[in-house]
């Protein structure tokens, strides 16, 4: 095998909600692998102190403030980061939300919110990077989904929804960019530990002792487990690979 297969030297990589969780641990790895990082989040502070971390492993990165909901602010973000860095070859669509109620009791304006967080921003972000990439001869998108893309569940209707829907959304971006030499592809990750899953954790009894009865593994996902398939699927070593929905769950959705 070519270790060059993985490199990321000379690459230009845009994480949204990069600053914390499993968008940092990706990060992590895309800046290990030689890739420079736009890291992008509502939360200014936060994603300095991303920037700085990744700065410490010695590579470069910038802060890009931005709200994905918002699509001009999301036409600022890709030139922001056009201008800076010249090109664009791969985006991680990573920001998400949940808001956990069951279908009866959520309102209207939190179904679009998260709707919006996690499935229209992957659109807008996609659609906005497209032009920079075919220019560039090709690219690489990674859209997040989660074990809810797969499954249901009573407290998660709008992010099952939307992660459902960033499969789908997947696989359509693949066929139409294929010409364009850009694979599309999904992960869908398992139970992580991260700032999103501590309230989970908090808000729904017992959900941690069924995570570790129901998973393989029998632990919890870290945020460096990102690391290696943000890297395989952001290189050239993933080239015929697209439209594609990979768990990263330590077997949680191959057990019943
Ligand atoms: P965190 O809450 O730790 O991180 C979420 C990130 O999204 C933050 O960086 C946040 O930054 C950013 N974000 C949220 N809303 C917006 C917005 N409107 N505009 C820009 N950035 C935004 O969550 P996780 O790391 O756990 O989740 C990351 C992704 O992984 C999500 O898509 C989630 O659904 C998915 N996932 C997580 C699982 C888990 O077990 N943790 C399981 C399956 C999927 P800021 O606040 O600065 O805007």
């Amino acid at each position: 095998m070519k270790p060059e297969l993985f490199d990321l030297g000379g690459k230009i990589a845009i994480v949204t909600g990069g600053n914390g969780g499993i968008g940092l641990g990706m990060a992590r790895g895309l800046a290990d692998a030689g890739a420079k990082l736009a890291i992008v989040g509502r939360n200014a502070d936060k994603s300095e102190q991303a920037v700085a971390e990744i700065a410490a492993r010695g590579a470069k990165a910038i802060s890009v403030v931005a709200d994905v909901t918002d699509g001009n602010a999301v036409a600022k973000m890709v030139e922001r980061v056009g201008s800076e860095f010249g090109r664009i070859d791969i985006l991680i669509n990573n920001a998400g939300i949940n808001i956990r109620k069951p279908p009866h009791a959520l309102e209207l304006d939190e179904w679009q919110r998260v709707i919006d967080t996690n499935l229209t921003s992957a659109f807008a972000c996609s659609k906005a990077v497209h032009p920079a990439m075919k220019e560039a001869g090709g690219g690489k998108i990674i859209n997040i989904g989660s074990m809810m893309s797969i499954f249901g569940a009573s407290f998660a209707p709008a992010y099952a929804a939307s992660k459902g829907g960033i499969v789908q959304f997947t696989r359509s971006c693949a066929c139409a960019w294929a010409a364009d030499k850009i694979q599309v592809n999904a992960i869908l990750p398992g139970w992580i530990d991260t700032d999103l899953t501590k309230r989970a954790r908090a808000e729904i009894g017992g959900l941690h002792e069924r995570v570790l009865a129901r998973t393989p593994v029998a632990r919890w996902g870290a945020i460096d487990d990102f690391a290696g398939i943000a890297v395989f699927l952001a290189s050239s070593a993933s080239d015929f690979v697209t439209g594609t929905a990979i768990p990263v769950d330590g077997g949680y959705s191959i057990t019943g």
